[in-house]
């Protein structure tokens, strides 16, 4: 019997843990289908890894790790990924909005042959002002980039075991979860859903955490910012000619402007193109100096539940 692994990162969600467990556990029992919970908790500060050790406890399907520190989402589902063990995983967030009820829908279009089941939201829900103008206005952009809708798109998806293994073999350390399995290609199916509203607890996101999720995303899955930095100056080159040619034949005219206001001007507007473009350039050498260091995405700290093997 082909056996689901359900991935769960988990950021202080000590309240939603056993709710979870619980909706997740029913569901699958009610379906008929073999299934494990990998809950992996992302440096909570809370007692959210005591409460999967208690799930665990009380449920052999249920396993969890416990990460050394905050690494982030994206970590979290890559460790989630690597302790599965399922022929078939979901990743889905633990605060329920993502609605379980689509699980089955995935699992039979897996079981019909398709190898990735892409979450589609149906409707956005709330958006906030900060999400529109960080992530929100980044996956707009990037769904132009990529030709996906990825405002629409999400982390909640369905993967065949063999993409799992060909994620999991991803050299990069900066993944974007949600446009990988895009990149990766394979059979792939959607399911529409409605998100729904957080059952315990708050949104882990702030507009900063957003903005700085926006950014790494944008410049790890695009290089058109450095694109943009040669439209830049092939921009200023060209006004430079204009301004170039005005300036030779008003000078052999005799009616040379006066230069101060001018040239104030002019190495206020070159001075600052220079620096958005080092800034940019030095925020993909960062990148790539992180990639270099060859870090693992994350440590896990603590493992708990038997899992399957064991069985
Ligand atoms: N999450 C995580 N690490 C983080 C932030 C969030 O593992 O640093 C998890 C969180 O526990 C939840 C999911 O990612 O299961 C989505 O986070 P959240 O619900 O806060 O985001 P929202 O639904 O508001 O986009
Ligand atoms: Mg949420």
């Amino acid at each position: 019997m082909p056996l689901l692994s359900i991935v769960l990162p988990a950021y202080n969600e000590e309240q939603n843990i056993a709710n979870t467990t619980t909706v997740l556990s029913a569901l699958m029992e009610e379906q008929g289908i073999d299934y494990e919970l990998v809950f992996i908790s992302d440096g909570s500060i809370d007692r959210t890894y005591e409460e999967i050790e208690k799930a665990a406890n009380g449920n052999v399907h249920v396993r969890g790790a416990r990460f050394s520190r905050n690494f982030g989402k994206e970590a979290a589902i890559f460790a989630g990924m690597q302790l599965s063990t399922g022929d078939a995983v979901v990743v889905m967030d633990c605060d329920l909005q993502h609605p379980p009820q689509v699980i089955p829908q995935m699992w039979e279009k897996w079981q019909k042959g398709a190898e990735i089941v892409e979450g589609i939201k149906a409707d956005r829900g709330k958006e906030s002002l900060g999400y529109k103008l960080s992530a929100g206005l980044f996956y707009k952009v990037m769904s132009k980039l990529i030709k996906i809708d990825m405002n629409a798109s999400s982390d909640f998806k369905l993967l065949d075991r063999k993409v799992v293994d060909v994620l999991l073999q991803l050299p990069e350390r900066n993944t974007f979860f949600r446009a990988l399995t895009f990149w990766a290609g394979f059979r792939t199916e959607t399911v529409e859903y409605k998100v729904q509203e957080r059952q315990f607890g708050v949104s882990k996101w702030s507009f900063w955490s957003l903005m700085k999720y926006a950014i790494t995303n944008a410049t790890s899955f695009s290089t058109l910012p450095l694109q943009m930095v040669t439209v830049m100056g092939t921009v200023s080159i060209l006004g430079s000619v204009i301004l170039f040619i005005q300036t030779l034949v008003r000078y052999f005219m005799g009616t040379s402007v006066e230069g101060f206001t001018t040239v104030i001007l002019l190495i206020l507007i070159i001075g600052g193109f220079i620096m958005l473009s080092l800034g940019v350039i030095g925020h993909y050498i960062a990148r790539i100096y992180e990639e270099v260091k060859g870090r693992p995405k994350y440590i896990i700290s603590q493992t708990t539940g038997k899992g399957r093997d064991y069985d």
